[in-house]
C-alpha cells in the first residue's frame, strides 16, 4: 500500500491509501466532491528491514481493519495471567 496525495481546491490536500500502481490520476473530494488532481510528492519509502516495516504496515492497518481475537496473545517465556472470573460476564462474538 502507498499513500497517494490529492489537492482539493476548497479543503487542501486529500491522502488516499491504495495499492502502488493503482492510484487514480484524480478522486473527488470526499468531503466536498469536488474533482482533486493528485500531487507529486516525495516518495515515502521505507528504509527499515522488511520485518520492522511489517510491523508498521500491520499497526496503521489495524486503525481501520482491526484483527479479531478470541484470546490475548501470549508472550514467551511469561507464565499466563490468572483467570479473573469478572471476564464471564464480558460480553462474546
Ligand atoms: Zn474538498
Amino acid at each position: 500500500m502507498a499513500t497517494y496525495t490529492y489537492r482539493c481546491a476548497v479543503d487542501g490536500p486529500v491522502d488516499l491509501r491504495v495499492p502502488i500502481g493503482t492510484a487514480p490520476v484524480t478522486i473527488a473530494c470526499p468531503t466536498c466532491g469536488v474533482l482533486s488532481p493528485r500531487m507529486i510528492t516525495a516518495p515515502m519509502l521505507g528504509l527499515a528491514d522488511r520485518g520492522r516495516m511489517a510491523v508498521i504496515d500491520r499497526s496503521e492497518r489495524s486503525r481501520t481493519e482491526p484483527d479479531v481475537v478470541s484470546s490475548l496473545p501470549r508472550r514467551p517465556g511469561r507464565p499466563a495471567a490468572p483467570f479473573d472470573p469478572r471476564t464471564r460476564t464480558l460480553p462474546r462474538p
